[in-house]
């Protein structure tokens, strides 16, 4: 017997009128663009929705259902007419294959027709009765945690029957909670953060500060690396990442800042630039990778100071991950092994011997004040970035095209 249809549950789409409507259908979009070029049919019913899986492997759905935001749980299951005889037909076959004989078993049962002329009890009742005739001896019924339960959903057309409930993504359709930018570096932290708000319905586009060349045009086409990854998540599997180009600031601060402060002042001006980008762009709130203590411009002094030359709300999904938490998340979207690649990113390219991990908000403004000028460079590398619109297929290598981003831009967009 081969499972023939996948139930998915909404999650925590508890919600009421119009806002449950827009997350429906936001989700049903997402089911069909991650099934499209699989032979399945998709039926919606109440609050749920049935895939017809024909003969697509269940390993292969399983994949694409994993990746969809908003679905609490799923179930490959048996369909079968509404009658009692079917309903024990289909359970005897499905445990025969799926079961271990002498597990202990449970029957639970939900009817969606109220007019059936028995309760969920009854129903339960009587399959397992016909059933456990049916296997003599196979199986022992507890009540109490047992090994398998079958459940079985009464409808007024089909009946269901299944064991297992496996685990979605859960959280929300991506967009349904608005947008933001996300600050994406190259490392492993900023595209699990981008991905956990993408989780809980926030789109995001990713902006990145590229300082080629004095850091490798490798590393630009990292955080495309990355974006190709998360781009799996997002609505239509794009993501747009937006390639700020930092360089003539990032030299500017190795000269005119003090040295222990080079790092906050760097991170306040590329909060400064994000905020500007994001107002743009639409974008609601930053989303960044920082967790508390990981470096030196991560410690809550340090956090305040940064941002407070800007306004915008900046989330930080993983502000109290450990690191081997954030790993494992990476892992299983697939961006570690593009994390650590190791290229040099303008954190890195130059990393002051004594950096302040307490830096004040009003020494980082007085040193700035060497940097004359700054407000109008950070119009003028607004105005020069470039927007890459990345799906998982993208085929851009930035590194067949010279040194810098932006001769990698002119090139790609001349071809
Ligand atoms: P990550 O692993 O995400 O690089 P990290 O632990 O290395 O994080 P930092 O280098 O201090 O920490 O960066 C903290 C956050 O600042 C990053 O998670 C990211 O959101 C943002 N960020 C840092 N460098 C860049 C960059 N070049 N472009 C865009 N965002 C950046
Ligand atoms: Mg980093």
């Amino acid at each position: 017997m081969k499972y023939t249809k996948v139930l998915i549950r909404f999650g925590d789409l508890m919600l009421k009128g119009k806002n449950k409507r827009v997350f429906i259908e936001r989700m049903i979009a997402a089911i069909k663009l991650n099934i499209k070029d699989l032979n399945i049919t998709m039926d919606k019913r109440h609050d749920r929705v049935y895939l017809n899986i024909n003969e697509v492997q269940e390993s292969v759905v399983k994949e694409r259902l994993n990746r969809i935001a908003g679905i609490g749980s799923y179930s490959f299951v048996v369909e079968c007419e509404s009658t009692l005889e079917a309903i024990k037909e289909v359970t005897v076959e499905l445990l025969n294959q799926k079961a271990k004989p002498g597990s202990t078993i449970k029957f639970e049962s939900k009817r969606a027709d109220k007019n059936f002329p028995f309760t969920s009890q009854e129903i339960s009742r009587h399959v397992a009765g016909m059933v456990l005739k049916a296997l003599d001896g196979i199986y022992k019924v507890q009540m109490i945690n047992p090994e398998i339960t079958v459940y079985i959903e009464l409808r007024e057309d089909k009946s269901y029957v299944y064991l297992d409930s496996i685990k979605g993504m859960g959280g929300f359709p991506v967009g349904v909670a608005g947008k933001g930018l996300c600050l994406l570096s190259g490392g492993i932290d900023s595209p699990v953060a981008s991905y956990l708000a993408m989780k809980q319905g926030i789109e995001n586009e990713g902006i990145h500060f590229e300082s080629t060349p004095m850091t490798s045009i490798e590393s630009a086409q990292k955080v495309l690396d990355l974006a190709k990854k998360i781009a799996i998540f997002a609505p239509r599997h794009e993501y747009k990442v937006h390639m700020v180009p930092f360089s003539i600031i990032h030299e500017r601060i190795l000269t005119d800042i003090y040295e222990p402060y080079m790092i906050t002042v760097m991170r306040r001006m590329m909060f400064r630039i994000a905020e500007k980008l994001a107002l743009k762009r639409k974008a609601l709130v930053l989303i960044t990778g920082e967790s508390v203590g990981q470096v030196a411009s991560q410690t809550l002094d340090s956090m305040k100071t940064i941002e407070e030359v800007t306004t915008i709300p900046i989330l930080r999904p993983l502000i109290t991950y450990d690191k081997q938490d954030i790993v494992s998340i990476s892992k299983i979207i697939d961006t570690y092994d593009v994390s650590i690649q190791p290229f040099e990113d303008c954190c890195t390219v130059y990393v002051p011997k004594e950096p302040a991990t307490k830096p004040s908000g009003k020494k980082a403004a007085y040193y700035e004040s060497f940097f004359v000028g700054y407000e109008a460079l950070i119009d003028q590398v607004i105005e020069q970035t470039r927007t890459f619109i990345v799906t998982p297929t993208s085929t851009f290598d930035l590194t067949l095209h010279g040194f810098t981003v932006e001769e990698a831009w002119e090139a790609i967009n001349h071809d």
